[in-house]
């Protein structure tokens, strides 16, 4: 998708038009920028996306916080009487590091419904981390691993771990990951496997986070083999508050807004256009109509 503005073209998270904006460094948000001379982005969405492109401003445009992972950003554009926001993936409840999405005033919205299903509400993230911490706590003499998305969760979980005062195992890829973070003050303690220090901390007990595909009983079997001390798992992934997984443990931690979120973004940027870029968002509009009668117009 793109939207013209002062005789250019933006592309949203796409190569299509003049400039692209990049919301944020998920794989499924920079498909094709690599090729791009000119983005607008955050400097750590550069980094993170490994960009080599020129971040420039263009007039009328303006980027808000998204609360999603470190860097990540909604557009606003103004212009032609209306002002046009793109969210990008957002969050609204602060994370571990205090992150959230700014809720803009806006005519036109373009915004994620992944979980624009009403079953799809959290609990507090606190609520969470408290969990994952007890769980830690609870199984001290085992060794852990946790599934999570090696760009961001994987940074979030890594910081609950540091507050149980866990600097635990993680792979080349999240390691690089970390290091960007640090590079933009975001101070994470972890080893990456493979290092001396690594391989020393896992001859006693470790935590290691794993790829999302790895986080499974048969994995875990094998390291309690290898490492001959038992080793449990679990997912950290907002859909393990109703997906299954073949896990010990699971986590409902998310770094996207819930039904509810969705619903009181919509309603308080008193958007009377609404797009959706990701999911299904015909239960949260039909939602709104119910609440006021006077829900804003869907736009396919
Ligand atoms: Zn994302």
């Amino acid at each position: 998708m793109r939207i013209p503005t002062n005789g250019i073209h933006i592309g949203l998270d796409s190569p299509d038009g003049d400039v692209s904006f990049v919301s944020h460094a998920h794989s499924d948000h920079t498909n094709g920028l690599k090729r791009k001379e000119k983005i607008i982005a955050s400097a750590e969405t550069r980094d993170l996306a490994s960009l080599d492109a020129q971040i420039v401003q263009i007039k009328n445009t303006k980027l808000l916080d998204a609360g999603h992972i470190l860097g990540s950003r909604q557009l606003a554009i103004d212009g032609d009487g209306e002002r046009i926001v793109y969210t990008g993936d957002i969050s609204l409840k602060p994370n571990i590091f205090g992150w959230k999405a700014d809720i803009p005033y806006c005519d036109r919205l373009i915004i994620e419904a992944t979980y624009g299903d009403p079953s799809y509400v959290f609990p507090p993230h606190e609520d969470i981390h408290r969990q994952i911490e007890r769980w830690v706590k609870e199984n001290d003499k085992k060794n852990l691993i946790i599934g999570c998305y090696e760009l961001g969760k994987a940074q979030e979980v890594v910081r609950i771990l540091n507050g149980c005062g866990i600097s635990p195992v993680v792979t080349e890829k999240t390691g690089s990951f970390c290091s960007i973070y640090e590079k933009h003050g975001v101070k994470l303690d972890r080893m990456v496997v493979g290092t001396d220090e690594a391989e020393e901390a896992m001859s006693r007990r470790f935590v290691a986070l794993v790829p999302m595909g790895k986080a499974k009983r048969y994995f875990a079997r094998r390291l309690s083999e290898a490492f001959e001390r038992e080793t449990l798992c679990a997912v950290a992934s907002g859909w393990a508050l109703h997906y299954r997984f073949n896990t010990d443990a699971s986590f409902p931690l998310s770094d996207h807004a819930d039904f509810n979120d969705l619903r009181y973004f919509i309603e308080e940027s008193g958007a009377k256009k609404v797009e959706f870029f990701c999911g299904d968002g015909s239960a949260l509009l039909d939602s709104l109509r119910i609440l006021d009668g006077k829900a804003p117009k869907l736009i396919l």
